[in-house]
C-alpha cells in the first residue's frame, strides 16, 4: 500500500481550516471524483473519492481531528478509513453521507447507488471547434473534418475477448461483481461491500483479450466526417452530429459530435440577431444634394438613393438583406447608418467657394441652427 497522504493535503485545506471550509473542500472533491460522474476512469476516481472521504471522515469529527492533529495517521488503524463502503450506501459512525450528497444528487445519498457496470452506457460526446467566416455563417457551409473518437472494436465486436473466446465468470466474486469484507478497527467492526477488484464489478473476466483493442472493446480511431453547418448559425452556437462521438458500452448508444461554432468578425458588418448593421460614409455635399450610392450587402452591392438633405446618423433599412433565419426561409434586414464626413486640408480656392456658398445661404435653410439661435436670443434678452 502506498504511503498515506496527509489528510489536510488530500482535501487541499490549511491546518487551521474551519469546519465549514473542510466540508466545502470535501464536497468539491466528492463531486469531482464521484465514480458515477467519472465513467471513463471509475477506478482512478474511486480511489481519489475514497481518499477524500476518509480524510473528511476524520477531519469533520472534532474528536478524531484532534487525535489526528496530535498523532497523525498513527492515531488510527491504517484500515480504519476503509470503512467507506464500495456501494456508497453505508453511512458509518456518525458520518452522514446523505448530508454531503443530498445537495447535488437531488435526494438521499442512497439514490446514488453504483451503476451496474454491465448496463448499457452511452458513449461520451466529443467536441470540435469549427472556425468560419462571417459569410459562411450567413449562408451555411460544409466541411470535412477529422475527428478522433472511440469506435467499437470490429475484431471482437466490442466484447474485448479474443476471436473464438468469450468472457468467463470471475472466480473472485463468482459473477456477483462484489466482495464483502469485515474490518476490525478501534472504532468498531465495519462490514463493507467493495466492487470486485478482479473484474471491476462486471462479474466476468477476459482470459484471452482481443489483440486489436487490448480487451477494452473499443479502439481510438481518426475518422473523416462531412459536417453541414446551417445558414444563419451564429458565433458560440453548437451543431450536434448524432452518433459521431465515442462508442457506447454494453450496447449503449454512441455519443454525439458537438461542433462549437466560432465566427470571425467582418470588416464592414456587425451582426445583431439576424440583422446586419453597417455604417456608410458620405461627403457633406452628397448629404446636401442627395446621391446614388452603392451599398455593400452580403449578397453584393445594392444601389440606394440617398435623398437630398440627409442628416448625419440617418439609418435606412434594406429589407431582407440580413441573415437567413435558421431552419426558415425568412431573412433579417440590413441597417445602414449614414456618417457624414467633413473634408480636411482643402485648398484656398476650395475654401473660397465654400465661404461664398455659405454667405449665400439664408439662415432658414438650417432648421436646427435657426431654432437654436432663436431660443438663445430669448434667453439673453
Ligand atoms: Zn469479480
Ligand atoms: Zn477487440
Amino acid at each position: 500500500m502506498a504511503e498515506k497522504r496527509d489528510y489536510y493535503e488530500v482535501l487541499g485545506v490549511d491546518k487551521n481550516a474551519s469546519a465549514d471550509e473542510i466540508k466545502k473542500a470535501y464536497r468539491k472533491l466528492a463531486k469531482k471524483y464521484h465514480p458515477d460522474l467519472n465513467p471513463d476512469d471509475k477506478e482512478g476516481a474511486e480511489a481519489k473519492f475514497k481518499e477524500a472521504t476518509e480524510a473528511y471522515e476524520v477531519l469533520s469529527n472534532p474528536e478524531k481531528k484532534s487525535k489526528y492533529d496530535q498523532f497523525g495517521h498513527a492515531a488510527f488503524d491504517q484500515t480504519a478509513g476503509g470503512g467507506y463502503g464500495g456501494g456508497y450506501g453505508g453511512g458509518f459512525d456518525g458520518f452522514d453521507m446523505g448530508d454531503i450528497f443530498s445537495s447535488f444528487f437531488g435526494g438521499g445519498f442512497g439514490g446514488a447507488q453504483r451503476q451496474n457496470p454491465n448496463a448499457p452506457r452511452r458513449g461520451r460526446d466529443i467536441a470540435y471547434n469549427i472556425d468560419m467566416s462571417f459569410e459562411e455563417a450567413c449562408f451555411g457551409t460544409e466541411r470535412e473534418i477529422t475527428i478522433n473518437h472511440l469506435e467499437k472494436c470490429e475484431e471482437c465486436n466490442g466484447s474485448g475477448a479474443a476471436k473464438g473466446s468469450s468472457p468467463t465468470t470471475c472466480p473472485t466474486c463468482h459473477g456477483t461483481g462484489q466482495v464483502r469484507t469485515v474490518q476490525r478497527t478501534p472504532l468498531g467492526n465495519f462490514q463493507s461491500v467493495h466492487t470486485c477488484d478482479s473484474c471491476g464489478g462486471k462479474g466476468t473476466i477476459i482470459k484471452d483479450p482481443c489483440k486489436n483493442c487490448g480487451g477494452k472493446g473499443t479502439v481510438r480511431r481518426g475518422k473523416k466526417v462531412r459536417v453541414k453547418i446551417p445558414a444563419g448559425i451564429d458565433n458560440g452556437q453548437q451543431v450536434f452530429v448524432r452518433g459521431e462521438g465515442d462508442a457506447g458500452a454494453n450496447g449503449g448508444a454512441n455519443g454525439d459530435l458537438i461542433l462549437n461554432v466560432r465566427v470571425r468578425s467582418h470588416k464592414l458588418f456587425v451582426r445583431q440577431g439576424y440583422d446586419i448593421l453597417c455604417e456608410y460614409p458620405i461627403s457633406f455635399v452628397q448629404a446636401t444634394l442627395g446621391a446614388e450610392v452603392q451599398v455593400p450587402t452580403i449578397d453584393g452591392k445594392v444601389s440606394y438613393t440617398i435623398p437630398e438633405g440627409t442628416q448625419d446618423g440617418t439609418v435606412f433599412r434594406l429589407k431582407g438583406k440580413g441573415i437567413q433565419k435558421i431552419n426558415s426561409t425568412q431573412r433579417g434586414d440590413q441597417y445602414v447608418t449614414i456618417k457624414i464626413e467633413i473634408p480636411k486640408g482643402l485648398t484656398e480656392s476650395q475654401k473660397e467657394i465654400l465661404r461664398n456658398f455659405d454667405n449665400s445661404v439664408e439662415p432658414g435653410k438650417y432648421k436646427k441652427r435657426k431654432s437654436f439661435f432663436d431660443k438663445m436670443k430669448d434667453l439673453l434678452k
